[in-house]
């Protein structure tokens, strides 16, 4: 069996297309989607990520602002920060970029974010809409990876699904998601006994374990929709996922690439939670 290739990309140019259409609407009526971004630190990815949010914003016809802190910012100086967006009514989403240099709380700092701004999902408070099936902001990856599975056409409803790796970011809330949408979900991490077993009964498994190759062909079910949300960065430069590509699409039915797959997914879904945040906004006003 050779994959069909669930192209990121693509999915992601069309959502995209569609939240650009709706957010010109919207700035039509007066509401013009406006994301602001913190960076704190000068990590190199943590930079490339911000541009790409911002530039992805200023495509989509969303005002973004950005505000850029050295690494030795105090934490005060950011949580006012994020006080004063708090309270601004034109803007809808508020996004900090992790990591934070090590004097500040992380966890703090995303809980200052007023939740119906916080449009990465991070906060508690969305989670733990999330966890009951009520309306929140669902954290963009796992909601991109549901969204790829619903263009795939991807039966979640009654599958065997296995997610590897739990996060708060990624691991826990793909969970809750597809269990949500009706699969039974098995969570493995590094303390899981039979890994192989678990990920071999699988209808749908989610590799979100940050090692490159982790997911091999010869551990997958017959038919398996793979979706690989694994960016990592080999000693030669070159991007790779958490499946080994060239013998996993051998076994599986359908399959997403790194790069190119869920990557392209995260930052449509963040303009789609800072629309829906607009949209929001503007129905309360
Ligand atoms: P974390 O490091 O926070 O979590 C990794 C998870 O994998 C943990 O739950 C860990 O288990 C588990 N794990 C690690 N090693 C093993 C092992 N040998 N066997 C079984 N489980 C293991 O990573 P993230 O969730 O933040 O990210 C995961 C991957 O996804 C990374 O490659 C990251 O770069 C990528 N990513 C991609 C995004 C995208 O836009 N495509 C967005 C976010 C992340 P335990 O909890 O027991 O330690």
């Amino acid at each position: 069996m050779t994959a069909r290739i669930l192209d990121g990309k693509a999915i992601a140019e069309q959502v995209r297309e569609d939240i650009a259409l709706k957010a010109a609407q919207l700035t039509a009526q007066g509401t013009q989607p406006c994301l602001a971004v913190i960076l704190v630190g000068s990590d190199p990815a943590s930079a490339v990520y911000v541009r790409n949010k911002v530039a992805a914003c200023e495509k989509a016809g969303f005002r973004s602002l950005k505000f850029e802190y050295a690494a030795d910012a105090q934490p005060e100086t950011v949580l006012a920060k994020i006080a004063e967006l708090n309270a601004d009514a034109s803007v809808h989403g508020i996004l900090v970029q992790l990591p934070l240099p090590k004097q500040f709380d992380e966890e703090a700092v995303l809980e200052a974010i007023d939740p119906a701004k916080d449009v990465d999902g991070f906060h508690a408070e969305n989670f733990g809409m999330l966890l009951q099936g009520r309306e929140s902001f669902y954290p963009c990856t796992p909601w991109g990876v549901m969204k790829m599975l619903e263009v795939g056409g991807v039966q979640v409803q009654g599958a065997d699904a296995v997610v590897i790796g739990r996060s708060n970011i990624v691991g826990k809330p793909m969970a809750v998601m597809l269990l949500s949408a009706g699969a039974t979900v098995t969570v493995c991490h590094s303390k899981t006994k039979d890994l192989a077993g678990h990920v071999k009964r699988a209808d749908i498994v989610v590799a979100a374990v940050g090692r490159p190759n982790f997911v091999t062909g010869d551990m997958l079910k017959p038919g398996a929709v793979v979706i690989d949300v694994g960016i990592n960065r080999l000693p030669s430069g070159k991007l790779c996922g958490d499946v080994d590509f060239e013998s996993a699409s051998q076994v599986a039915s359908l399959i997403t690439p790194v790069p190119g797959g869920v990557g392209p997914m995260t930052i449509t879904m963040l303009l789609g939670n800072t629309l829906l945040a607009a949209q929001r906004a503007a129905a309360k006003a």
